[in-house]
């Protein structure tokens, strides 16, 4: 009726569903966390850069209003 642990393929345990243990369940966290990590890291540069950008052709406009 469960479905097999997706990291090793062993029967599933009710405590630590999908995973058949804890240390499958850590392993598969530990993946999950690395990609979280990785997607702000990445975003943080390009938008830092964006947010300079932005200021500066608003500042040229403000400057031209008389
Ligand atoms: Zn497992």
């Amino acid at each position: 009726m469960t479905a097999p642990c997706p990291l090793c393929k062993k029967p599933a345990d009710q405590a630590h569903l999908p995973f058949c243990s804890k240390r499958c369940a850590d392993i598969d966290l530990g993946r999950w966390l690395k990609g979280v990590y990785v997607l702000p890291g990445a975003a943080s540069g390009p938008d830092d850069e964006d947010a300079q950008t932005d200021s500066a052709p608003d500042d040229a406009i403000d400057s031209e209003t008389p």
